[in-house]
């Protein structure tokens, strides 16, 4: 994926200037920046829910963002993104599917499969007729992420999906949402405001501030040369 100068400016405010940077093909790249740095826009744009000023992006070998947000194949993991309450689990994770377009549209068996094989990917085997209000905050963000996979996405997104949970069950999902990306083998964009998050989970991390890019590279590139005093004292933060 090839990000090209993008900018977004909401009433005159510029939340991104610029941005150019590029993740490889299913590399796991963390966008990391205090609040305010403009994480979240440039997923947004990425998932076709804001419209850049200017810019491009260019993935696969085609014009993103100027294809239809469906036909974009981004799966989408937020912090708030809710399940739908009165669904089951595997109701939830199967709902994807059935909005594709028709001609992909899967049989009742193959929906079947690929929720079984979903809720063993994320380990929630034998949840999958509870309902949303029965599990833990953990719980629910893996069958967000199984929900979001559902699609077979070519790209995902991950809007500081563990924000909501306390710091033991935030390491401990880590680790999982690694192993699940390379079993998955997705281009996986990540937000997050959390340093030692981000070094620890991403093959690169691209550093925002005031809605520029400051440096992008592999996580012992930052951490050891720090592009500048903002970088250094960020990073340096986290020890
Ligand atoms: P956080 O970690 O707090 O979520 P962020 O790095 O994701 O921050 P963004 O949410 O991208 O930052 O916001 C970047 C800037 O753009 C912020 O100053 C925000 O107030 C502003 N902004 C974002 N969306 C809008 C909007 N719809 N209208 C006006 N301003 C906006």
């Amino acid at each position: 994926m090839e990000i090209h100068g993008i900018s977004k400016t909401f009433s005159r405010f510029p939340a991104l200037k610029n941005v150019s940077l590029q993740a490889r093909d299913k590399e796991f790249l963390a966008l990391l920046g205090p609040s305010g740095s403009g994480k979240t826009t440039l997923l947004r744009v990425l998932a076709g829910l804001e419209q850049p000023d200017s810019g491009e992006v260019r993935f696969g070998g085609e014009d993103f963002l100027a294809l239809p947000v469906r036909r974009r194949r981004v799966g989408m993991v937020f912090q708030h993104y809710a399940l739908f309450r009165h669904m089951t689990v595997g109701q939830n994770i199967a709902f994807g599917l059935s909005v594709r377009p028709r001609a992909e549209r899967p049989s009742k068996d193959e929906v079947r499969a690929r929720v079984a094989d979903l809720l063993s990917l994320v380990q929630l085997e034998g949840l999958e007729k509870r309902f949303p209000a029965q599990l833990s905050g953990g719980q629910r963000q893996r069958v967000a992420l199984a929900r979001a996979l559902a699609i077979e996405p070519r790209m995902l997104l991950l809007d500081e999906p563990f924000g909501a949970l306390d710091a033991q069950v935030r390491r401990e999902l880590r680790r999982w949402l690694r192993e699940v990306h390379d079993r998955a083998g997705v281009t996986t964009v990540f937000v997050t405001h959390d340093q030692e998050e981000a070094l620890d989970l991403a093959d690169r991390v691209a550093i925002l501030k005031d809605g520029e890019l400051k440096q992008l590279g592999t996580p012992n590139e930052v951490y050891e040369n720090p592009a500048d005093p903002f970088v250094f004292d960020f990073l340096g933060a986290t020890v």
